[in-house]
Order: C-alpha cells, then sequence, then structure tokens
C-alpha cells in the first residue's frame, strides 16, 4: 500500500524519493525499514475561506506535512507560492527531517504551504489568510508537537500572526509555537541572517577544501529573497565579487562587481533586481551557466537539470535553496569532479539551526546576544562540514550523498530503537 504514495505524487517528491532510495541503497538500509523511514507520517489539507478586501469570499488550499516524530517535535518553514501543493510540501519536509538530522537537531523535518500569490494580497488579506490557517492547524501543532518558520513568501511578520493566533487560542503569550519571529516577541537575534550567513560560512570553508582564493573569487546568485540577499553579503564580506543575481523577474550582471548596497535600496524601491542601473539585465538561464567560481541557487527547485548541468562553469555549487538540483543533474555532476557541492541539507541548515535556538531560547525565557547566535551558529556548521566531507572522501561519494547518509541514517537509528510507534 505505501510503495507509491499517490496523494504525494510532484517532481519534487519523485526527486526526493529518489535521493532516499539511493543513500538507502547506500546504507544496505533492510526492506522492512524503509517504507517507514523514506514517507511522511502525516499530512494535513485544509480549506482556507477569507473574505478578500472588495467583500468576496476566495478559499485558498493550505497544507502541512509532518515528516517523522521518533526525534521530538517536527520542524519546518511555511510557504506562500501559487505552485505550491500537498506533494511539493511533502517533499520540503523529508529534507527538512534528513536536514535536521544531519544537524544534529532534536526534531522531525516538516513543512507547509498555501497556494497563493502574497503580491497579489493585500496586507490586510495576507493576515486574515495566516490567522485562519493557523485557527485550522491548531490540533496539529504546538511547541512540542510542531513548530512553524518562515519559508519562501512569508517573513517575521506572517510568524507574529501566527504565534498572536496561537497564542489568543491558549490564553497566554506562545513564542515557541513558532521561530523566525521579529525580536521584539520573543525571536532570536541572528535568525533573519542565519540562512545566508551559514552560506557565507561554508562556502568559505569550501574554498580552503578546494584550495580557492576566496579573495578573488566571483559568485553568480539566483534568487534574491531573504536567503539570496544576506548570502550576498556575506560573501562580500569574505572578498568575494558578487557579478550577477536574479529574481523572478530576471537578473543583472555586472562584470567589475554589483555594487550590493546600491542594489538593495534598487530592490526596496522597486521589488524586483531588474532595471538596476549599474549592471546589464540576463536572464536566470544565462545566469546559471555564468563564468564564476561560486554558483548559488538560492530560489526554487529543480533548478539544476539535465539541461543545464553539463553546462555550469563554476567551482562551487552552494546550494542555499531546498532541492535545486535534480538527481539526473547530479549525475553529470558527478562526473565532474573540478565542481565541489554543498548540499542543500547542508548548505541552508543555517536557518533551522537558528531556529532551534530562537525555540531553546524562548522555551528557557533566557536570551541570548547576537555574538552568542552566530559562534554557536558556526560551530554547528563546522562540525556538520568537516563530518560530511570526511564520509565523502573515505568512502569515495559525492558530497550530498554522504550529507544524506548521514541524515537518513540519524532518523533510521532513532526508528529502529524506539519501535514501530513514531
Ligand atoms: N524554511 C527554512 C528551511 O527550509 C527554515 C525552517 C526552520 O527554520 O524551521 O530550512
Amino acid at each position: 500500500m505505501l510503495r507509491r504514495m499517490d496523494i504525494y505524487d510532484h517532481p519534487s517528491f519523485r526527486m526526493a524519493c529518489q535521493q532516499f532510495d539511493l543513500v538507502a541503497d547506500h546504507l544496505q538500509m533492510p526492506e522492512s525499514e524503509r517504507a517507514r523511514v523514506k514517507y511522511p507520517k502525516r499530512a494535513v489539507t485544509v480549506a482556507l475561506p477569507i473574505h478578500r478586501d472588495d467583500g468576496s469570499v476566495q478559499v485558498f488550499p493550505g497544507y502541512r506535512v509532518q515528516h517523522h516524530l521518533a526525534l521530538g517535535p517536527t520542524k519546518g518553514g511555511l510557504r506562500f507560492h501559487p505552485d505550491v501543493t500537498l506533494g511539493e510540501v511533502a517533499a520540503l519536509a523529508m529534507w527538512m527531517s534528513w536536514k535536521c538530522a544531519l544537524m544534529g537537531l532534536p526534531y522531525g523535518g516538516a513543512k507547509g504551504g498555501i497556494a497563493c500569490d502574497p503580491a497579489q494580497l493585500s496586507q490586510a488579506e495576507l493576515e486574515r489568510l495566516t490567522r485562519r490557517y493557523t485557527q485550522e492547524m491548531i490540533p496539529f501543532i504546538g511547541p512540542q508537537i510542531d513548530v512553524m518558520a518562515p519559508d519562501l513568501g512569508t517573513n517575521e511578520q506572517v510568524m507574529a500572526w501566527m504565534m498572536d493566533s496561537y497564542s489568543v487560542h491558549i490564553g497566554a503569550a506562545v513564542p515557541s509555537i513558532v521561530t523566525g519571529k521579529p525580536v521584539a516577541l520573543g525571536g532570536s537575534q541572528g535568525r533573519r541572517e542565519a540562512t545566508g550567513r551559514g552560506v557565507g560560512y561554508l562556502v568559505n570553508r569550501a574554498t580552503d577544501t578546494i584550495g580557492l582564493d576566496i579573495s578573488k573569487a566571483t559568485a553568480a546568485i539566483q534568487g534574491f529573497g531573504n536567503v539570496g540577499s544576506v548570502a550576498a553579503l556575506s560573501l562580500a564580506r569574505y572578498g568575494v565579487k558578487v557579478v550577477a543575481v536574479s529574481d523572478v523577474f530576471g537578473g543583472v550582471y555586472n562584470a567589475n562587481g554589483l555594487d550590493l548596497w546600491g542594489l538593495e535600496k534598487h530592490v526596496a524601491a522597486q521589488k524586483t533586481v531588474v532595471g538596476f542601473s549599474e549592471a546589464e539585465p540576463i536572464t536566470n538561464e544565462q545566469l546559471l551557466v555564468l563564468p564564476c567560481s561560486i554558483l548559488v541557487p538560492a530560489a526554487l527547485e529543480r533548478q539544476i537539470t539535465a539541461a543545464n548541468a553539463g553546462q555550469i562553469q563554476c567551482r562551487i555549487i552552494a546550494e542555499a535553496a531546498n532541492g535545486p538540483t535534480t538527481p539526473e543533474a547530479d549525475e553529470i555532476l558527478n562526473q565532474r569532479p573540478e565542481i565541489f557541492v554543498i548540499p542543500d541539507i547542508l548548505c541552508n541548515a543555517g536557518g533551522v539551526v537558528v531556529s532551534y535556538f530562537e525555540w531553546v531560547q524562548d522555551l528557557q525565557s533566557f536570551f541570548w546576544g547576537e555574538t552568542e547566535v552566530v559562534d554557536k551558529l558556526f560551530r554547528l556548521l563546522e562540525s556538520a562540514f568537516t563530518r560530511v566531507v570526511s564520509l565523502s572522501r573515505k568512502q569515495k561519494i559525492p558530497m550530498r550523498k554522504a550529507a544524506l547518509a548521514l541524515g537518513v541514517e540519524r532518523v533510521q537509528k532513532a526508528k529502529r530503537i524506539r519501535g514501530l510507534f513514531p
């Protein structure tokens, strides 16, 4: 019955399953354990009716998938995007599980989403939609059950509405119900910057590993949201020249390096990188195959595919997005030893690591300074980076397989020791 899990059918879900199967073979996981470790434990679909500002009623589909319950509450972001489906959310929940396990966090993975276009909704409509979703999720969430966070299309304000809706239901402030909140509500110092900063840290470690001088490196970044924009600034601080960035509307390129502060101002005013004056236009497809030292996919899944993996001209791929590279592209990249891949579940783990710190601070009502947060973040990333590189070298396997093997094996062990329940 569990062989196919048709309800989740989606290219990203098939991709996560394919990655799991390769790693399960590598770990020689017994057939009897595979379905239990692979498939999501729970999925919730909700219909979310809200009043639009014009008085009409519109119903949006919402989802939450909780992948496994063996190690603690589930953890993962909430995505607002028109293409969100149950299957996409399931894939993202699986990746969260392996990411949390790799980083040693006491969580299973989860992900949620609402199929909507936040750019087409007013602030008041977004608030009603967020509060309605939280209300519908109340039986399935809690600080010890499932803890949400921002993802594509959501931000600190969305988390604040969620925290407020849940707290009103409980009758007391419950900051630990979500992470990525504003600091004023019990959010953590350094959470907003955590993913991008982690990308910078790991790219720097990768340049050491392959003997590339980071101060002479160039970077192209696909995606200029919270992750891509902070990754750009963080790489610039290590001396990297950021030559190209893009968003959903298109990209900009300057061989001499983009003025990132000027670009930030342009984006704040125009809501897109397109039209930035001191650069030439470039498409998202061109950006991915641009000659550069560091390519940072920081947008959606399945961007590096069999169609472009052979043409990529960088030394390091830093996967700031979740699932940016398909298994078919991996096969091509595995034949290109000149390219060093920092796989997604390691590369973008900074976000959930500081979410974990935020949750711990909220549970203790004891808050840390930014230096302490960043220091602890870098220690966890350093440990994971070292473990993945050494496994990859010892077993002569690609970085992705090594990272997934460490994550999946921890989930497998926890399930094996506990028994059939979680
Ligand atoms: N949405 C982020 C991710 O994909 C963060 C999740 C979290 O902080 O719980 O890793």
